[in-house]
């Protein structure tokens, strides 16, 4: 694509604010993988590319000028218009299993790499632009991205950054000025995604549904190299590679039950090798505790509903173990030996989900200490909970104040439909309580860094999306960004933001609007 030179014409005014160079210092290490990995092309530029937003905090800790990215010449780099000098654009080839059936390649259908830069934190980082175009992975897609998914995907991956949880990010959003057509007609936006890497377990069975264990071997050597640097100097590095992306999946996902997130589309092809939470659809935190809770419209049998999302772990990572059998193999010493390894790293990601989901909860609870019957008081609640309807997020919220004494009981047993149900729960966690010898206002701080006030709730996602895209209004969207990225805090001004929809405007469905 050709860069023409801007700046002879540049009016003074932007002189000053707007740098007419973009230095992104891009490093391309997954384009020197074989040619066979990915196909290389450019993004497709886009009508009339205007920023939306840029993440100033994200920027900065990559080494980017977010002035710089704001300027015209980064929108048109971030739009797909033009392409950033030492870029190398990529469409990553991978497969999947999409609810249960297997599609031997789906792989980039509106994505570009861009190339890679190193963190202020020393760590190697995908820039990614999604909605950029059809690629030969498009199949019948055309390879953008509406307005709405494009605002959702940065509102929650941002949200999800600020609580702790190890996900992809969001550095910018620009709209396109084109319209794309799916059930309405909507406007067009591309996202600049940022993650540690796009590697899926669906990319390893790109190559196993070739029967190409060579690349499976480049692929698993990349993968260690970038993510698992310890498992090259271990005996058994492919086992030890799984090993550690069970690890890093079962803590993950514990995250998720801890919060009440659904991610909604867990296929294979949206799981990550680095343990990101990747591929924000039609995703959601609960309200009401309900673990057959599902909100994605096309999640029809409730595959991935909240209560199935270990189990759906455990099988994604039973996909990637089959794919890395080869490897497995070979180190093992005979198929035989190889599928035993495989086993063996798959059945340790129960125990470690079941440890770190209940030291979760336990700090949840604010239980500092290990008690026998911590698991049952626990569950005993997550039962109450789910019986009487209570909000996830702010039942958990105001028992912070419920620690520091009995006069916090009246707002969370209000979140019960029978409020008996809290308060004969509450003598028995109070008692536990005693058990651990902390200042009750020690306790009580330490809790409201387990339990967030502020979470997208669905309806204010929502209602952000449409003020956007009915009205051009992305000020309700800026705003729901400021208060998601401040989770852990109280403030007074921002109230309506920690309760649950009103019955008129609850959300059950949340679509997957690729
Ligand atoms: P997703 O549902 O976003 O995880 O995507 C699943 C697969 O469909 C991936 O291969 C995507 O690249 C592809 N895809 C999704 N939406 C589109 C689109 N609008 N155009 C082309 N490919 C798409
Ligand atoms: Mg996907």
């Amino acid at each position: 694509m050709s860069s023409p030179d801007p700046s002879p014409n540049t009016p003074p005014t932007s002189f000053l604010s707007a740098p007419s160079t973009v230095r992104f210092d891009f490093e391309n290490t997954y384009a020197r993988l074989p040619e066979r990995f990915y196909v290389r092309l450019d993004p497709t530029p886009v009508a009339a590319p205007r920023l939306i937003k840029v993440n100033v905090e994200l920027a900065r800790n990559l080494g980017l000028d977010p002035d710089a990215l704001a300027s015209e010449v980064g929108v048109e780099i971030l739009s797909g218009n033009r392409v950033a000098e030492g870029s190398e654009p990529l469409a990553i080839a991978y497969a999947g299993h999409q609810f249960g059936y297997f599609v031997p390649q789906l792989g980039d259908g509106r994505a570009n790499l861009l190339g890679e830069v190193m963190g202020r934190d020393g760590g190697r980082y995908d820039i990614q632009l999604k909605g950029s175009g059809r690629t030969p992975f498009s199949r019948g897609g055309d390879g953008r991205a509406g307005l709405g998914p494009v605002l959702r995907e940065y509102i929650v991956s941002e949200a999800m950054a600020a609580l702790g949880v190890p996900t992809t990010r969001a550095l910018e959003a620009v709209a396109t000025g084109e319209r794309i057509f799916r059930e309405t007609i909507l406007p067009g936006a591309v996202l600049t995604r940022v993650a540690s890497s796009h590697l899926r377990v669906g990319t390893f069975q790109y190559f196993e549904a070739r029967g190409d264990a060579e690349g499976i071997r480049e692929l698993a050597d990349y993968a260690i190299a970038r993510h698992y640097p310890e498992a090259a100097q271990a005996d058994q590095p492919y086992r030890t590679f799984l090993d550690g992306v069970i690890a890093r999946q079962a803590k993950l996902i514990a995250q998720w039950m801890c919060l009440g997130f659904i991610h909604g589309v867990m296929n294979t092809d949206n799981m990550s090798i680095s343990g990101e939470t990747i591929d924000y659809g039609p995703c959601a935190f609960m309200e009401e505790y309900d673990p057959a809770t599902v909100f994605s419209s096309i999640d029809r049998q409730g595959r991935y509903a909240y209560g199935n999302q270990r189990l759906a772990a455990v099988w994604n990572l039973t996909r990637l173990a089959e794919a890395l059998l080869p490897v497995l193999a070979q180190e093992a010493g005979s198929e035989e030996a190889g599928i035993a390894s495989a086993k063996a790293a798959l059945a340790a990601f129960d125990p470690q989900f079941s440890a770190a989901r209940i030291a979760g909860l336990r700090r949840k609870l604010g239980l500092v200490t290990e008690h026998e019957g911590d698991a049952a008081l626990v569950e005993d609640l997550l039962e109450r909970m789910a019986a009487n309807r209570a909000d996830f997020t702010l039942t958990f919220r105001r028992l912070c104040d419920a620690a520091l004494g009995e006069e916090g009981d009246l707002a969370a047993q209000s979140l019960f439909a029978d409020p008996t149900a809290y308060d004969s729960w509450a003598v028995g966690w109070r008692r536990r309580l005693e058990a651990d010898s902390v200042p009750k206002e020690e306790r009580a701080a330490a809790m409201r860094l387990s339990n967030p006030s502020f979470i997208p709730r669905n309806h204010l996602v929502e209602e952000a999306l449409n003020a956007a895209i009915l009205h051009q209004d992305f000020q309700p969207f800026e705003q729901l960004i400021d208060v998601v990225t401040h989770p852990y805090e109280d403030r007074p001004a921002w109230e309506r933001y920690t309760l649950p929809a009103p019955p008129q405007e609850r959300v059950t469905k949340t679509f997957c609007g690729t």
